[in-house]
């Protein structure tokens, strides 16, 4: 993996065994996936790891900007390996999180001044929907 190592590298971090493991599957694995996802996504093939090595591992990235934390339904937390810029919807129902891309729908621009001297740096959206497979009307 050696790009991965590289990622590493540009966060300022040093490619360690774990971190390696860890990026991949949230790269390529899984999507927003909780800790625990990517733990039992590992876990066969390396079954040293621990809950709580996940969980640091993936707060470390999140601080050093390799994945970002997720709010969505619940409290678990959930990270994104997508590195564009992209919104989330969050299904109401279900809690699922699709991604929404901002070429395709642009986000409106924020103004430039909030009140009390606060600069915007951002703007992030998060669409509220109910995603086509909780629409449809349940069996039985
Ligand atoms: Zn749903
Ligand atoms: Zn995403």
């Amino acid at each position: 993996m050696p790009h991965r190592v590289e990622q590493l590298h540009r966060a300022g971090l040093k490619a360690t065994g774990p971190r390696l493991m860890i990026l991949e599957a949230i790269g390529n694995h899984l999507h927003h996936p909780t800790v625990e996802d990517i733990y039992t996504s590992l876990i066969h093939d390396h079954p040293s790891l621990s809950r709580s090595t996940v969980y640091e591992t993936l707060d470390v990235f999140i601080r050093n900007g390799l994945c970002r934390r997720v709010t969505g339904a619940g409290d678990r937390m959930r990270v994104d390996g997508t590195p564009q810029d992209h919104d989330h919807a969050v299904c109401q129902s279900c809690g699922d999180i699709f991604d929404i891309d901002r070429q395709v729908f642009p986000l409106p621009s924020p103004p430039a001044q909030l009140p009390n001297g606060l600069q915007v740096k951002g703007l992030r959206l998060e669409y509220e929907v109910i995603c086509s497979a909780c629409r449809e009307p349940a069996e039985g």
